[in-house]
């Protein structure tokens, strides 16, 4: 099957829903594609079970000009009927981009002409792309970590907003993350218990951070408050400590922790065990940059950004023409600077089809909310940034590729024997080339390198992906 469109967008999280609201209503034909089985992207997920309409923003909500809250782009989703122009694919998997704007998409069973139980494939021409895929959690591997019940904090959040189920009756946070409160206080309201949160960072640090959030005061003002809430529910809180262990033999049971000095080390003499049934822990998060590499994309070495995100200039297109990037691909920044990138790669894209876009201040106003958004990325990405010193001191035998089972002393040994680079370390020792395609490997991978070898992030290369970018079953390729 082969389709045209005059603009595709790739994701629809929050950047992908601002930016065809933005699109609609100027006579183009719009696809919208998303894995999920719903619209929402991560934070809205929940709030756009499946209609056969479409979603917008209240339309007040970027008229103040200042950074907007997750709490308020959640708050302003209406449901409204699906615009005429657009249309929405769910459940449906762009595998690959190439050259001239050509997308490879697996698509449901439903949307295929006559029956397959496997779906089957797309070839889809955009006239303009819009790739707004977001972000995955990233993590720092320890003894056990691949036991069943140990899952990132994002995992166990889909789990209560999608399924409504919870991690288990007792579950353990740990990590770098700011999900960690609103996750707590998501088990708590769906009635599950939180054994403790456990934060790899210091009080003092976060205190040093402080200054960065001058335009977000109020998300301060937020933090505080979960913490208060969950103070009030007699939550335990504990500050420099780490997770060293999972144990458990068919699932975890307990979890061993050490306390950190001010630099991230490890004390020695400090472990503490904890009985778990589930432990969520995560290291902040990771730009989704397989297909914008797959289109040829540039990409930029950031670690005030979240790592290597998508280059684009001021109109958000990136370094390939026609192909526009918004969201957390361009930088971690959370959901305000996702909604107003949306909007922003969309009024380009309008201008360069020479739509009226409105008056040139609304843009500007977006742009100056953009720029305020950058205090915050340096915030975030600082506050779940691990030490150099916790990636040297994973032990050999902890897994670092589960789907392929590769170790850290494998990896160790292939570093020592001179495969310094990225790409060189992946081919040596198939890390990242297992059934998730190093979604979850690929970034752990790239800090090891740095850690070990000292080298800077141009030295090592940055990642490279072949399509298919997520898994397919063969069948796919063979229905008509
Ligand atoms: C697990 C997790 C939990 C988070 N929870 C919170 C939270 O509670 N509060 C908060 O403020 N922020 C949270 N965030 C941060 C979040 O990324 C942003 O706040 C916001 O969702 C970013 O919007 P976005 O549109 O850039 O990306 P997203 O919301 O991530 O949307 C990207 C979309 O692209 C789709 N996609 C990606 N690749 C493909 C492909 N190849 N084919 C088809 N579709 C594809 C995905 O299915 C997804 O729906 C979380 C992030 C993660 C990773």
């Amino acid at each position: 099957m082969k389709q045209a469109y005059d603009v595709v967008i790739v994701g629809s999280g929050v950047a992908g829903i601002a930016a065809a609201n933005t699109l609609a209503g100027h006579g183009l034909q719009i696809l919208v594609i998303d894995e999920n089985p719903q619209a929402g992207g991560q934070i809205l997920r929940q709030h756009c079970r499946v209609t056969d309409g479409f979603w917008e923003f209240d339309p007040r909500l970027e008229r103040s000009g200042r950074t907007v809250s997750t709490q308020k782009i959640v708050q302003s989703l209406r449901p409204v009927p699906r615009p005429k122009g657009i249309t929405c694919v769910h459940q449906a998997r762009v595998l690959g981009i190439f050259p001239d704007r050509q997308l490879l998409v697996h698509v449901p069973d439903p949307l295929c002409p006559g029956s397959s139980v496997s779906g089957c494939m797309m070839e889809i021409d955009a006239g303009y792309l819009l790739l707004a895929t977001g972000a995955r959690e990233r993590f720092l591997p320890f003894k056990g970590w691949t036991l069943p019940g140990v899952m990132s904090l994002g995992a166990a959040q889909i789990l209560m907003k999608s399924s409504g189920i919870l991690p288990a009756r007792h579950t353990l946070i740990a990590g770098t993350s700011p999900l960690q409160t609103v996750l707590a206080l998501e088990i708590l309201k769906n009635k599950g218990n939180v054994t403790a949160i456990l934060d790899e960072n210091h009080f003092a640090k976060k205190l040093g951070l402080l200054p960065l959030l001058k335009h977000h005061w109020y998300l301060a003002g937020e933090g505080a408050m979960q913490m208060l809430g969950l103070m009030i529910r007699k939550v335990r809180f504990r500050q420099g400590v780490r997770v060293t262990e999972a144990r458990g033999k068919n699932e975890v049971t307990a979890v061993v922790t050490a306390d950190l000095d001010r630099k991230g080390n490890k004390i020695p003499g400090t472990s503490q065990i904890y009985s778990a049934s589930a432990l969520a822990v995560g290291h902040g998060f990771s730009p989704n940059i397989e297909l914008p590499v797959q289109a040829g994309c540039a990409l930029d070495y950031d670690a005030d950004r979240g790592g290597w995100v998508v280059r684009v200039d001021h109109a958000l297109e990136t370094s390939v023409v026609k192909v526009y990037a918004a969201g957390e691909i361009t930088g971690i920044a959370g959901a305000g600077k996702s909604f107003v990138e949306g909007k922003l790669a969309a009024l380009s894209i309008l201008e360069k089809l020479g739509k009226k876009t409105g008056p040139d201040r609304y843009a500007q106003k977006l742009v100056r909310m953009q720029k305020q958004q950058r205090g915050y990325a340096s915030f975030l990405n600082q506050l779940c940034q691990v030490p150099a010193s916790a990636y040297e001191a994973i032990d050999d035998d902890v897994l670092i590729c589960r789907c392929e089972e590769i170790s850290m002393g494998e990896i160790r040994k292939q570093i020592a024997k001179g495969f310094v680079t990225t790409g060189s370390l992946k081919k040596a020792t198939r890390c990242g080339m297992g059934r998730c395609q190093g979604r979850i490997c690929q970034p752990v991978l790239f800090d090891i390198l740095l850690a070990l070898t000292g080298q800077t992030p141009d030295q090592t290369g940055s990642p490279s992906f072949r399509a298919p970018v997520k898994n397919v079953p063969m069948a796919a390729f063979l229905h008509p």
